[in-house]
């Protein structure tokens, strides 16, 4: 396949080439692009480096007039808008189903990197990135997809390394998707990217729009924390935030950890009971709907139970110490004060929910205050 294409760009750039014998072109000494590539090779050790010898000439006249040769452990590519870089390994082989130079990934911008977490590596195209990693292979990412999971941390955001290829359906409207490790990013049409993290993984989102699923769902690894329940990973972090704020002279008690579907369904109904629906749904969730369902969730509170479950909780040693502090164990305050619009749940500021330390950590640096946001997920304001 590439000897094919190499004919018929050879065809069209024979003049700019000294030599054209027998289906190989060898550029001269004088042009210009041997220099980088030679430059390039030597800077990766030669023949002695993990390239080895070359099993080709140099060729040029592929797209946007860039050269390339390829060596026994890989290839340099060279255009003058890109520079010189080598391609090679699983990310080669990708890049090459993408159509090379010539797709839309274009050229290289920069040698593999394979610093990355897990032993991951990346390589940046002119036209996005391909990772790879030895449990997922190498896959691209690009466009509005590319965009979302850059905002959203790269292979360090819960979304982990790509475990497939953007897949699109429709033509003038299109949908395309694509699966990550940590969840799915769906890109429309004018209707830019949303995020679904998977259910398995600790971010998923449970709001007024999306129950717990399926609905009566129960956690599994529930342990005892304090006087409640929590999963168990949700529970020793939280133990570390007690410890860590104990450390800091503050007091930090658990009131209300995993709450079942029928004690969710009981309280739901005891408040609409008192108040009427309308306003139990402001205070209380439906059964199904709660986050504390997830097992993920604690409502904390003061040892001497100062604005406990009020929203003046913020200005006691606990909430205050949650507010600045849960991100470090891998909680958020859920929902944050001015945010009813988009969680549906007025200012709660005892309420933390586990995300992980990786979500949290995101969520803080990137300044999102809800995990909707966070996920470019729909606000959820009602049922
Ligand atoms: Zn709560």
């Amino acid at each position: 396949m590439k000897r094919v294409r190499f004919l018929q760009v050879a065809l069209t750039a024979v003049a700019a080439l000294s030599l054209f014998l027998s289906g190989t072109v060898v550029a001269t000494a004088a042009t210009p692009d041997q220099g980088a590539v030679a430059t390039k090779y030597a800077s990766v050790g030669g023949a002695r480096g993990y390239l080895g010898r070359p099993v080709t000439p140099l060729r040029c006249g592929l797209a946007a007039g860039g050269c390339y040769r390829q060596y026994s452990g890989g290839s340099i590519y060279w255009s003058s808008a890109s520079g010189a870089h080598v391609a090679l390994g699983g990310i080669r082989a990708r890049w090459g189903t993408f159509g090379w130079e010539s797709g839309f990934l274009g050229y290289p911008l920069t040698d593999e990197n394979c610093t990355l977490v897990s032993r991951g590596c990346v390589q940046k195209f002119q036209g996005g990135l391909i990772y790879w990693q030895s449990s997922v292979g190498a896959h691209a990412a690009h466009g509005g997809i590319l965009s979302k999971y850059a905002q959203m941390g790269y292979e360090n955001s819960p979304l982990g390394y790509p475990r497939s290829d953007e897949a699109c359906t429709g033509t003038t409207s299109k949908t395309c998707t694509q699966q990550f490790l940590g969840g799915t990013i769906v890109w429309r049409t004018g209707k830019g990217t949303s995020v679904t993290p998977s259910s398995g993984s600790i971010g998923y989102v449970v709001n007024k729009r999306r129950p717990n699923s399926p609905i009566g769902r129960a956690p599994s690894d529930l342990v005892v924390v304090g006087n409640q329940y929590l999963r168990r990973e949700a529970a020793n972090q939280l133990l570390a935030m007690v410890r860590g704020a104990a450390g800091s002279g503050v007091g930090i008690t658990t009131v209300s950890g995993f709450r079942s579907y029928w004690t969710q369904l009981a309280v739901y109904n005891q408040y609409v009971a008192q108040y009427g629906r309308a306003y139990a749904d402001t205070i209380s969730a439906r059964a199904g709907y709660s986050e504390h369902q997830t097992g993920l969730v604690m409502d904390i509170g003061n040892p001497n139970g100062a604005c406990g479950l009020s929203a003046c909780f913020a200005t006691t040693p606990a909430g205050a110490f949650a507010a600045n502090n849960a991100w470090r164990y891998g909680f958020i305050v859920r929902y944050p004060n001015g945010y009813t619009a988009i969680t549906g749940y007025a200012f709660e500021p005892w309420h933390l929910r586990y995300v992980g330390v990786r979500v949290s950590t995101a969520m803080h640096n990137l300044g999102y205050r809800t995990l909707e946001q966070y996920f470019g997920l729909p606000a959820a304001p009602n049922y």
